[in-house]
Formats: C-alpha cells, sequence, structure tokens
C-alpha cells in the first residue's frame, strides 16, 4: 500500500489514536457493515483484547467503541458530542446502532481480555450482533494497529478511513515509490525535489486532491488541492493549542494532573513579550504540552503520527515558524515541513510500527520526533543527505523508549516526553546542518534497530501499564 501525506496527518479526537481512534473506526467500519439487516439486531456484544483490554479504559476505549457503534467517525465527532453521548450511556440509555436503532448495552455486554493476545496484533477488538432468539447475525475481528489504522481478519491493507476503506491491493502508480530511506534520499537527490518534493508528486498521483470528506476533487491544480488539505491540518493543530489554553483545571482520571499550559502561556506573556529568540525553548515547551493536554482531556487533535505523540510535530512546526528567518511564507513552511515529515513517516509505518503496542515509545514518540526533525532539517534548506541524518539522530536517541503510562492514562509520561521529544527533534536538525550529510548510522539502520529492539521489549513496557512508572508510581 502507498501511504499519503494524510495517513500520517488525520483529525481525530484523544486520547490515543490506537486506543480510541482505531476501535472507534473499527466500530463505525462494523455499523456500516450490518447496515442492511440493522433492524434484526437486539443485542451485541464487544469484546477487548490486550492491550486495547489492559489500558483501554483509562484510553476511552469503550466509549470509542459505542461512539462508533453509533455511526459517529473521529474525524467529524465533535467533544460536545462524546460528552453528550457519554452521559446518554452513563443514564443507561440504550446504543443507537448506525445512528437510529436502539440496542441495550450492558455491563455483561462488553468483555475485557487483558490477557489474551490475537495473532495477528496485541490491539484486537471483536464485535457481534445477535438477533432476539441470541444467533449470531455477524461477528468481525479488528485490530488497531496505530495511528489510528485499522486492519480487519481477512484484509489485508491497513486503512485510516476505515476498514471497509481499504485501498485496493494493486493502488495507485506513484512516480517515486519509496520504502526505504535509501530510495527516499535516492529520488529527492536525482530529482532535486527534496523529501517534501517527492511526496508532494507521490500525493498527486494518489489523489490527494481528496476534499475533507474523502471525495475526488474537482478539476483543477491538484498540488493547490494538496497544499489547502495540508495547511487546514496546521490550522487544526493551531486551533488545538488556543482551545487547550483557554482551559484550565485538572485533567480527567484519577491521577489529578493539573494542565499547565495555560500558566505557562501567562507567565511567558509577562516575561517574554517581544518574543525574545532566547526563549524559544519555553514557547516550544508550551505548544507541546497544550497539544497533548487537550489530546488527554479527549479534545480534537492531529494525529501526528498518533495521539500520545500529537505534541511533537506542532511544537517544532512553530519553531520553525517563529525562529527561522528563511525568507519563506508562513505557509510555504508549515506546507514543506509538513511534507518532509509525513515522508519520513511512511518509512517507520512501511518498515516498523508507529504503534507502542506493538514497539514501545519508541514507535510513537521515536517516530514523531524523527519526523519533525526531517521536516525542520528541509526548511532550513538541508540537503537530502542532511535531512536524512537529521531525521536519523532524533530517532537513534530514542531508541528503546518504553511504553508505561500510570494508570492507562496518556498523561504521564506522555505529555512531558512531547516536549522533551521536540527539544531533541531541534537539536538533531540543527546537528545534521551542521554536518555535510555523511554518517555513520543511516536512518535505515535506525528503523530495523528500533523494530527489533520492539520485538525483543517486554511486553510489560508496550501499552499495558503493568510496567515501568506505571507500577512504580502509586495511583491517587
Ligand atoms: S508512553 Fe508513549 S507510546 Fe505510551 S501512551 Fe504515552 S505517548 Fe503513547
Amino acid at each position: 500500500m502507498t501511504l499519503s501525506v494524510f495517513d500520517l496527518f488525520s483529525v481525530g479526537i484523544g486520547p490515543s489514536s490506537s486506543h480510541t481512534v482505531g476501535p472507534m473506526r473499527a466500530a463505525a467500519s462494523f455499523a456500516a457493515g450490518i447496515r442492511p439487516f440493522v433492524d434484526d439486531v437486539a443485542s451485541l456484544r464487544v469484546d477487548l483484547y490486550g492491550s486495547l483490554a489492559a489500558t483501554g479504559v483509562g484510553h476511552g476505549t469503550p466509549m470509542a467503541v459505542l461512539l462508533g457503534l453509533e455511526g459517529y467517525r473521529p474525524e467529524t465527532v465533535t467533544p460536545e458530542e462524546v460528552d453528550a453521548r457519554r452521559a446518554a450511556h452513563e443514564r443507561g440509555e440504550p446504543v443507537l446502532l448506525g445512528g437510529a436503532h436502539p440496542v441495550s448495552f450492558g455491563p455483561d455486554s462488553l468483555v475485557m481480555h487483558p490477557l489474551t493476545v490475537l495473532p495477528r496484533h496485541t490491539n484486537g477488538v471483536r464485535l457481534t450482533a445477535f438477533d432476539a432468539p441470541g444467533e449470531t447475525l455477524a461477528t468481525e475481528t479488528y485490530y488497531s494497529v496505530g495511528g489510528g489504522f485499522v486492519e480487519r481478519d481477512g484484509a489485508d491493507a491497513p486503512a485510516r478511513g476505515g476498514a471497509d476503506d481499504a485501498p485496493e491491493a494493486s493502488g495507485p502508480v506513484v512516480p517515486y515509490p519509496f520504502r526505504t530511506a535509501s530510495e527516499l534520499v535516492g529520488h529527492a537527490r536525482s530529482t532535486g525535489l527534496g523529501f517534501g518534493g517527492v511526496m508532494l508528486a507521490n500525493e498527486v498521483a494518489l489523489g490527494g486532491d481528496r476534499d475533507s470528506e474523502g471525495r475526488p476533487g474537482a478539476a483543477g491544480d491538484a498540488v493547490e488541492e494538496v497544499r489547502a488539505r495540508l495547511l487546514a491540518i496546521r490550522d487544526v493543530m493551531d486551533a488545538c493549542v488556543q482551545t487547550s489554553l483557554a482551559r484550565s483545571g485538572v485533567l480527567p482520571g484519577a491521577l489529578g494532573v493539573r494542565r499547565r499550559a495555560p500558566e505557562w502561556r501567562e507567565r511567558l506573556r509577562r516575561e517574554d513579550p517581544e518574543r525574545a529568540p532566547e526563549f524559544w525553548q519555553e514557547w516550544v515547551n508550551l505548544v507541546a504540552l497544550a497539544v497533548n493536554e487537550e489530546n488527554a482531556t479527549g479534545g480534537r487533535v492531529v494525529t501526528a503520527p498518533t495521539n500520545g505523540a500529537a505534541g511533537i510535530v506542532p511544537a517544532v512546526l512553530h519553531y520553525a515558524r517563529r525562529y527561522l528567518a528563511g525568507g519563506l511564507s508562513d505557509d510555504e513552511v508549515c506546507f514543506r515541513f509538513l511534507l518532509a515529515a509525513a515522508a519520513v513517516g511512511v518509512l517507520y509505518k512501511e518498515q516498523a510500527s508507529i504503534s507502542g503496542a506493538e514497539v514501545g515509545c519508541q514507535g510513537e514518540v521515536g517516530s514523531a520526533s524523527s519526523m519533525a526533525a526531517a521536516g525542520l532539517a528541509e526548511v532550513m534548506g538541508g540537503t537530502p543527505e542532511q535531512v536524512e541524518n537529521a531525521a536519523e539522530i532524533a530517532m537513534e536517541h530514542n531508541l528503546g523508549l518504553t511504553c508505561d503510562p500510570i494508570g492507562g492514562l496518556v498523561q504521564i509520561p506522555c505529555i512531558e516526553r512531547n516536549a522533551i521529544a521536540a527539544s531533541k527533534a531541534i537539536n538533531a536538525a540543527k546537528m545534521a546542518l551542521w554536518g555535510d550529510g555523511s554518517h555513520h548510522v543511516s536512518l535505515d539502520q535506525v528503523i530495523a534497530t528500533m523494530r527489533e529492539t520492539g520485538r525483543d521489549m517486554s511486553s510489560k513496557y508496550k501499552e499495558t501499564s503493568l510496567g515501568g512508572l506505571a507500577v512504580n508510581v502509586v495511583e491517587c
């Protein structure tokens, strides 16, 4: 499958792409499949397996599944709709299957299997619909494989739009196919397009000029269509920060974690009213915290490439927009940055994983840091070799990063970790730009190392909350 930039950057809701967005898409896909006989459905059963069961409650998985069964999609559901439907379910109201057909859904309808890992992936969900006598009308098993991508048992291609939206196996032909960093650098070097230009040319061939509903664009400049959609993604990132900064108080869940971003913004306004360069670090931290606090609240975020790591790309992009004097317009900086970052995201998705449940946090925060480093190096004018070097440095120093969220909530260590990883990305880009592009460890080698490290990592450290901080810090 050839990945689109809009597979790496999509709009969803928090707190988790694999545990919230993916299960919602799976359930929506199931609901769409049973639409022809929905009136015959008298009861439902949802089985959550592996990591989805181990940390699903903290990640909002049960609610995400119910929303999906009601036909809501992560791209379009509003936080207000989520709150309203959550309140309705807490009052014991039935699930509105497909948005209309009421089906009761009690405690027995949801069964957790935290110690059972299905063969294909640890994030498994099985959905079953029964008629009034209790006969099975339909059952499907789905896997949420990270970043909001969903696979259905019996289908090959993963898809972010939902398992039913999986593209044909053959897929469209792109001018610069790449799976490895060496192939990507080769295209970027031989064409002079850079990472972003290669990604853009492929995106146009993929039909990237689709509108926000995924429909083919009208006749016109396909490049401009892709630009408009990417800038709309940028706008969602910006809106996420502003929404978060307007909130205050404590994040959801038992930890009682206080939002810090709004207070930090007020302090920065006092101490850095002129936006002096020496305060760049504090502003980058602020953006990362704001995005991840909004994600932890269940708010609207750009999955980039996952929700847990959603603050890194916006934070580093903020640095590029505010502190680089490259002569590019703001739109152009954002456009080129996001394309180059997505090109590197393709490499992780193709060769390894972006799922914390599969390879630990190195796959989420590490991949996002690497993507952001590439985006920044590209808009700093790096050669293809320097951009590859930037992405490599950022991942090299995230290798082995475990996933051990306390209480199964995407809060500690996730929120601060995004700010730290954003700084790593900026440093990686600066280091790469001070070199000539030659380096000892290739990006392909570091991606392979990440994949193998993730394979060898104990499952305690892969989004199960059975190890690390999750067991050494007592929940309040
Ligand atoms: S520790 Fe990392 S991978 Fe795990 S939930 Fe937090 S951000 Fe995601």
